[in-house]
């Protein structure tokens, strides 16, 4: 067997390892070999290999979004203080048909800003419709542009959004039922369309893994979940969907699963997918005895606290499902309600809101957000053992961080400085299977100053878009509103908002 050729060689930096000092990282090299790392060390030959001088720098394992959905990412900074339900009705279009000019730009706006930010794969739920191929072609093709890892899932349901939201079905009068979704549609050609699309591309791109993704419990019918399992079996794939994400849905589960103990867990369980290969998101409104059968079960969590906090949708349990051990990774979920790719906030969240519920001291450290964002991450696409750390053998997906921005400055701990100061400023260089994709702070695979441009001349079509929408839905709100009242004042046995009292306005 040939020795594969070096390619580049990363010379001299501090290296993030997981298991090594992680406040003062070891210097060493990384020598890379086409699309994967070939060995860390001291003094290693360059070999023909392109040199990137790293002292004084900080190499880290690329990081990795558990979550998220490309297609409301020009709906960035646009929408301010809606609960999820509410949310959806205004941004959910965005997921409907749109141009393919559109599908476009936003998926590479959303990659830029993931590089920039050392981010070197991304989970995409990916949410269209009509179900076309050429829509399909358009996102991975933006991806394969932009050079970023895909985990690539088309975000699928069946059930409308009347039937599995609490008391809108009672409140809202049928006239108006049609404007927040009332149409259940046939789960045949949705799951025979994702299919299709693995025939047709058994991988999503030269960076690219697929994945399944029922948008949730309450929106899938067994039907659906049931040809999802089997898509899932037969190509060995994870599934993604979105459980207990506030507590409408909690409330849900309570009133309309019974058969299942009033838990979607229990649901998807009995139709065969809760198991090793499922991640749900969010579980914010997650009760003892899910999170107690998500560690049983191996399902993981990727948690999305920018979006939840923002949505007004609660606080994810951290230190209750640490100590249930279940396994979590965490996501920046959509620029509609996070506003950014970045998964350096989601650390510092995910470290700094396990204070709220509890004030003891657990043993949640620095170093576990760490782990999350890039190994935990890499787990819920069953790429574990291929992306997440900088070791021989994995794939060349990694970020270079400049030691002497202010973030740096003192340089006490890296592993506490990357998640309580660093903000993404300091990523200099970014390199995504073997590619060097940032260079200088500037993403090399794409245009940028003329994506600006682009999406600058479309945004006015855009924006009169999302109002039209807005103003679409608008007479329904009083009554969505009635219906949030009741969710809110309803019991679900136990809370996810911070004890203050509360107006239920
Ligand atoms: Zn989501």
């Amino acid at each position: 067997m040939t020795e594969p050729t070096p390619t580049i060689l990363i010379r001299g930096g501090r290296v993030y390892d997981h298991d090594g000092d992680v406040h003062e990282p070891a210097t060493a090299d990384v020598l890379i070999a086409g699309d994967r790392i070939a060995a860390v060390g001291t003094g290693l030959p360059a070999g023909g290999a392109t040199v990137i001088e790293a002292r004084g720098k900080l190499v880290i394992p690329g990081l990795v979004n558990a979550h998220y959905h490309s297609h409301d990412v020009l709906a960035k900074g646009l929408v301010e203080e809606l609960p999820l339900e509410m949310w959806i009705l205004m941004t959910g279009p965005l997921g409907g048909a749109r141009s393919l000019e559109e599908v476009r730009l936003r998926t590479l706006a959303g990659a830029v800003e993931a590089l920039r930010n050392g981010i070197t794969t991304v989970q995409d739920m990916s949410t269209f419709a009509p179900f076309r191929d050429d829509v399909v072609d358009t996102i991975l093709a933006a991806y394969e542009e932009a050079g970023i890892r895909v985990v690539y899932a088309v975000q699928i349901r069946d059930l409308s959004n009347v039937t599995t939201v609490p008391f809108w079905k009672e409140v809202l009068p049928p006239a108006l039922q049609a404007l927040v979704g009332n149409e259940n549609v046939d789960p045949r050609p949705i799951t025979n369309f994702v299919a299709a699309q693995i025939r047709r591309r058994p991988t999503p791109g030269p960076r690219g893994t697929w994945a399944l993704g029922p948008s949730g419990p309450q929106r899938c019918t067994p039907a659906m979940i049931e040809a999802v399992v089997d898509l899932a079996e037969r190509h060995d794939l994870p599934i993604y969907t979105h459980v207990y994400e506030t507590k409408a849905q909690a409330l849900y589960a309570r009133q309309a699963f019974g058969e299942d103990g009033g838990t979607y867990l229990r649901y998807l369980d009995r139709l065969g997918m809760l198991g090793p290969r499922v991640t749900i998101a969010h579980g914010v409104w997650l009760a003892p005895e899910d999170i107690a059968m998500m560690a049983e079960r191996d399902v993981g969590l990727v948690m999305n606290f920018m979006s939840n906090l923002r949505l007004k949708s609660g606080i994810a349990p951290i230190p209750t499902l640490r100590r249930a051990g279940v396994r979590l990774a965490l996501g920046s979920d959509n620029c509609s309600c996070s506003d950014t790719q970045n998964i350096f906030q989601a650390m510092k969240l995910y470290a700094m809101l396990n204070a709220v519920s509890d004030p003891a001291q657990t043993s949640l450290r620095a170093p576990e957000a760490l782990r999350l964002a890039t190994l935990g991450g890499a787990r819920t696409a069953r790429l574990e053992n291929e992306i997440g750390a900088i070791r021989p053998g994995r794939k060349a997906d990694l970020a270079i961080l400049d030691l002497a921005d202010p973030t740096f400055l003192p340089l006490n701990s890296v592993a506490r400085q990357l998640v309580y100061s660093e903000t993404g400023r300091s990523v200099e260089t970014v390199i995504v299977d073997g590619r060097i994709v940032v260079r200088d702070r500037r993403v090399t695979t794409v245009d940028v100053e003329a994506l600006h441009r682009e999406v600058a001349a479309y945004l006015p079509q855009f924006r009169r878009d999302l109002d039209t929408m807005a103003k679409a839905v608008e007479p329904a709100l009083p009554y969505v509103r009635e219906a949030h009242r009741r969710i809110w004042a309803a019991d679900v046995g136990f809370d996810r908002y911070a004890g203050f009292p509360r107006t239920f306005g």
